[in-house]
C-alpha cells in the first residue's frame, strides 16, 4: 500500500508521514513548487527533511500551472494577503491525485491540522479543499483524522483509524511531543514559508498586475528589492542590500533591464521595465543614484539600456518615498 503526501517541508507534513508510515504504508513525499515558497532556494532543506523522515522526495514544478489556474482566479478567494489557500490546497491535492497512478499510490495525505490556520484549515474549508481536488474520500489528514469523516482508506481497512490522531488548533504542543516520539532532529520551526501570505508582497503583486501580465519569470522580481511605480509604463526595483543585489543581478527577465551604478560608485543593482520612456529612465536613474554613495549636488553618468544619461540624485530618500510601494 502506498500513499502520496503533500510535502511542504514543514513540521506537520513530516509528522503526517510518520503517522502513516507507522502503519506499514509506503509514502512518497511530493512537493509542489508554486514559486512563492520563500526568498531562498529550499531544495536542500526539502532533501534534508525528507531524509529525516525516510521518504523519497519528488518535486513538481507547478509555477506556470499555479499562475494560470489558481493564483488569479481562486474560487474561494484570498486570505489576508494574496494567498488563495483553499484553492491552493485543493489544486495540490488534485495534482497529487493525477500522479497516483504513476506512483502506484491509493490515496493522498497531508499534514493539515484542523483550526491551525484561519483560512484553509477550518472544517468547512477542508471540505471545500477536498471537493476542489476531485479526490473525495481519498484525502486523509492523519494529524486531525479523528475529527474528520471516515475516508475510503479507513473504510477499506488500509489504514487503522484508531491509530490516527486528534490534533486541533494553533498550539504545537502535540507536535512537539511527536517530534520526541519519532526522534526527529532536523525540522523547520513553524510559521516560515509562503510569501503569498505577506501583505507587502500582495501590494507589489497588485501593482504588477494592474499594469502588466504576470508570468513565471516575474515571480523573482516580486521577491527582492524596493519597488517603485514610476509611471504606468515603468516599474523600478532597487536592491536593498548585498543579497538583494546578487538576486536581482541573477534575474533573467525579458521585460526588465538591469541597471548598475556608474563605475567606481557603490550602490544598488536595479531592474527597470524595458517599456520605460526616456522620462521614466531619467527619473529611475535619479532614484537609483539616490540609493548609492553619491553626493546630491553632483552629476553622474548612468547607463540604462543603450543610453548614457547625465543625472543628479535627489537631495534625500524622502523625496522618492511617495513612489515606493509600501
Ligand atoms: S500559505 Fe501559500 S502555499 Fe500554503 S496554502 Fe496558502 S497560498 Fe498555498
Amino acid at each position: 500500500m502506498k500513499a502520496i503526501a503533500l510535502f511542504s517541508g514543514g513540521l506537520d507534513s513530516m509528522l503526517a508521514i510518520k503517522v502513516i508510515q507507522e502503519q506499514g504504508i509506503d509514502v512518497i513525499a511530493m512537493h509542489f513548487n508554486i514559486g512563492f515558497g520563500g526568498t531562498s532556494d529550499r531544495s536542500e532543506h526539502l532533501k534534508k527533511v525528507a531524509q529525516e523522515v525516510g521518504v523519497n522526495l519528488v518535486v513538481e514544478d507547478v509555477r506556470k500551472r499555479y499562475i494560470d489556474e489558481v493564483l488569479f482566479s481562486p474560487k474561494y478567494g484570498y486570505g489576508s494577503a494574496f494567498n488563495p489557500c483553499i484553492d491552493c490546497h485543493g489544486n495540490m491535492f488534485k495534482w497529487a491525485g493525477e500522479k497516483m497512478k504513476e506512483y502506484g499510490a491509493s490515496f493522498v495525505i497531508s499534514g493539515e491540522v484542523l483550526n491551525e490556520r484561519p483560512m484553509s484549515q477550518r472544517k468547512e474549508a477542508m471540505q471545500q479543499v477536498e471537493k476542489l481536488s476531485g479526490l473525495e474520500g481519498l484525502v486523509l489528514r492523519p494529524l486531525s483524522a479523528r475529527f474528520m469523516a471516515v475516508t475510503i482508506p479507513e473504510e477499506k481497512g488500509w489504514v487503522d483509524r484508531s491509530q490516527l490522531l486528534d490534533i486541533e488548533g494553533r498550539s504545537r504542543k502535540r507536535q512537539y511531543e511527536l517530534i520526541e516520539k519519532y526522534g526527529i532532529e532536523y525540522f523547520e520551526s513553524p510559521g516560515g514559508g509562503c510569501l503569498l501570505t505577506d501583505k507587502f508582497l500582495a501590494t507589489k503583486m497588485k501593482d504588477f498586475i494592474e499594469y502588466n501580465a504576470f508570468g513565471v519569470q516575474d515571480i523573482d522580481v516580486l521577491k527582492y528589492g524596493r519597488h517603485f511605480r514610476i509611471s504606468p509604463t515603468a516599474k523600478l526595483v532597487v536592491g536593498r542590500h548585498q543579497e538583494d543585489n546578487a538576486r536581482l543581478e541573477a534575474i533573467v527577465n525579458n521585460n526588465f533591464e538591469t541597471v548598475h551604478m556608474p563605475e567606481g560608485i557603490i550602490g544598488p543593482v536595479s531592474l527597470l521595465s524595458k517599456s520605460a520612456t526616456p522620462e521614466d529612465r531619467a527619473l529611475a536613474g535619479r532614484i537609483i543614484l539616490t540609493y548609492g554613495k553619491t553626493a546630491p549636488d553632483q552629476n553622474y553618468t548612468l547607463s540604462i539600456g543603450d543610453s548614457a544619461l547625465q543625472l543628479q540624485p535627489f537631495a534625500s530618500k524622502e523625496d522618492v518615498r511617495s513612489m515606493m510601494l509600501l
